[in-house]
């Protein structure tokens, strides 16, 4: 392919919106353009990465024993009624109506269509189990478009789904997948780690996250040496045992006008481990009374899934009024009565701790769980932070990382199955729910991910297996007689052995080229310069090396080299 008949618009700079560094170099190398908030166009540069990143994860589904399909991408509104999604979902669904005014969707993800599919197609334990999968535009109205393809409004994703007759099946088919996002995140290049991770709204009882570890990453990690990992929003959290000391009588503190932790924490002298922060939430409509340590933040996911509530938020300042009989800063769970108290493992271990005395400007000095207050639920609820000890181990200290959430895979159990009704006769003619999981991976999010992990100051540098081109020949005069031979036998030869190259034949400056040759990332580069060629020998420098590390060789030789490289 030659790099002027292409479109490979390059940049010398960055568009001013552009927020990472994968978006400036996607942008500035030709492979992409922004088309509005979230929405992008791939150029023939960028089509070709999401090409091979897509063959890739195809390979490893049909290894994995998947069957591909295409499901559409408008979707009936009555389909994710069935599961509640439509609601759920709520503002992040691009939706729209048909002349005749019945309501659509455009696909998010497709596990209600999928399960529709199965529920009329399959009827028997025979027939199971089954993987379907495609590759498939989804689109999300993300509050916060960002990032460039990393989390844009409409994107390309492989999304997988399997159907089990039983738990076993799934648990041993989820093993197989697991290794298959194993495998793609090896093919891809990436330094990974897959964590244990919170369903959201596509639910199930256990997923992990693939996460491409960068310290740009939205996502953060937390993990051990003894083979923990899991999402922070997730880590468990210890019970900090505390040192019981003798109860003292509760006694009231003035603290004029000082409410926050911290402040009231420098008031008196005390460490903020020593006080209770009583935060009042609303879950469904009704206010709860959240306690945790004065250093602790609350988990509002833990808490979520612990109250069973579909939406909790903190409450507004009337209801805390109204809970509290003070305004806020000086709430403590002393002397509340008839609403749900919910303390945090590491408040119940706490001796003559400090809270607010619900009335203005006064806070509550040796308050104690039980003798002073009591919760109706004692659990795990705060944020894991900086110090906590594995919870598996429990012997090290839990280590922190920023990461990219490229897949995820889920074990949906009968969420689905049970919501939509899809039944299978087992052998003995009796009617089960199927067991499904299911499987997603962002096919474009893994370019920017890619770049994020994999790039320096001159430009990106793609790995083997996902380069636009596998080689770049920069003749730096095509002009020349003797070059372009040389160009054109080098080209003929590597491309008759299936590598993908691209020759440079524009008519600049030596510099724009290898500039733009870095930039793009190919991962080889062969110069051809008529000094070099006067004593038979061509340049071979690799992207990834510095600029020492050129080497000169005969054409001969350098085919030879590059097919060992790449085992053709
Ligand atoms: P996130 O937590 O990043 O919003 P998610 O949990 O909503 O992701 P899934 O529904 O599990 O994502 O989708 C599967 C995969 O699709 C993700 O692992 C990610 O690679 C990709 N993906 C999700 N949302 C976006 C987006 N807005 N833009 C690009 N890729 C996305
Ligand atoms: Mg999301």
């Amino acid at each position: 392919m030659f790099f002027s008949k292409m479109l490979i618009p390059t940049l010398k700079e960055a568009p001013s919106d552009a927020d990472i560094v994968s978006v400036k170099l996607m942008v500035r190398s030709g492979m992409m353009r922004k088309l509005a908030s979230g929405l992008y166009e791939l150029l023939p540069l960028g089509l070709k990465v999401l090409r091979k990143v897509e063959n890739i994860i195809r390979q490893e589904m049909n290894s994995a024993g998947g069957q591909e399909v295409i499901f559409p991408l408008i979707f009936p509104k009555a389909l994710l009624l069935e599961t509640g999604r439509w609601n759920v979902y709520g503002k992040e669904l691009f939706k729209l109506k048909d002349r005749k005014d019945v309501e659509f969707c455009l696909a998010p993800t497709a596990e209600e269509v999928v399960t529709d599919l199965i529920r009329k197609d399959i009827k028997s334990y025979k027939q199971l189990p089954v993987m379907l999968y495609q590759f498939g535009t989804k689109f999300r109205d993300e509050i916060r478009p960002r990032f460039g393809v990393m989390r844009s409004r409409e994107f390309l994703m492989k999304d997988a789904y399997s159907f089990h007759t039983d738990e076993a099946d799934l648990e041993k088919y989820y093993k197989t997948m697991f290794d298959a996002y194993t495998n793609i995140c090896i093919k891809c290049g990436f330094q990974f780690r897959a964590v244990e991770a919170v369903s959201g709204a596509i639910g199930g009882s256990f997923s992990h996250e693939f996460m491409v570890l960068t310290d740009t990453g939205e996502e953060e990690m937390t993990w051990c040496n003894c083979g923990y990992g899991t999402n922070s929003e997730k880590a468990e959290c210890l019970k900090i045992e505390q040192s019981k000391e003798e109860v003292l009588p509760a006694e009231e503190i003035l603290t004029p006008d000082v409410g926050a932790v911290e402040d009231v924490a420098k008031l008196l002298n005390l460490s903020p481990k020593k006080f209770i922060k009583t935060m009042i939430y609303i879950a469904d409509k009704k206010p709860v009374v959240v306690l945790v340590r004065g250093d602790h933040e609350i988990n509002e996911i833990k808490l979520q899934t612990l109250l069973g509530a579909d939406e909790t938020a903190l409450a507004d300042e009337q209801t805390v009024i109204s809970v509290t009989n003070a305004p806020i800063g000086f709430a403590g769970p002393a002397r509340l009565k008839n609403i749900k108290i919910i303390a945090d493992l590491s408040v119940a271990e706490l001796s003559n701790a400090l809270t607010g005395a619900n009335k203005k400007d006064y806070h509550l000095k040796n308050v104690n769980f039980k003798r002073d207050y009591n919760a109706d639920i004692v659990a795990d609820i705060r944020k894991v932070m900086r110090g906590d000890i594995c919870p598996r181990c429990k012997k090290e200290e839990l280590k922190f990382s920023r990461g990219i959430e490229i897949g995820h895979t889920f074990k949906l159990g009968t969420k689905y199955s049970k919501s939509m009704n899809a039944l299978y006769l087992d052998a003995n003619g009796k009617e089960k729910f199927i067991i499904m999981g299911c499987y997603g991976i962002g096919v474009t999010r893994i370019l920017a991910a890619t770049i994020e992990q994999s790039h320096d100051d001159d430009g990106i540098i793609w790995p083997d297996n996902i380069a636009p081109f596998e080689v770049a020949i920069v003749p730096l005069n095509y002009a020349d007689e003797k070059t372009k031979e040389t160009t054109e036998k080098i080209h003929k030869e590597l491309s008759s052995k299936g590598l993908d190259v691209l020759i440079d034949d524009r008519d600049e400056r030596a510099g724009i080229k290898f500039k733009d040759a870095d930039l793009i990332g190919i991962p080889y580069r062969i110069t051809i310069s008529e000094k070099n060629l006067a004593n038979g020998n061509v340049e071979l420098k690799a992207r990834r090396d510095g600029k020492d590390t050129i080497r000169l060789l005969k054409p001969e030789g350098v085919v030879s080299e590059l097919l060992k490289i790449f085992k053709k």
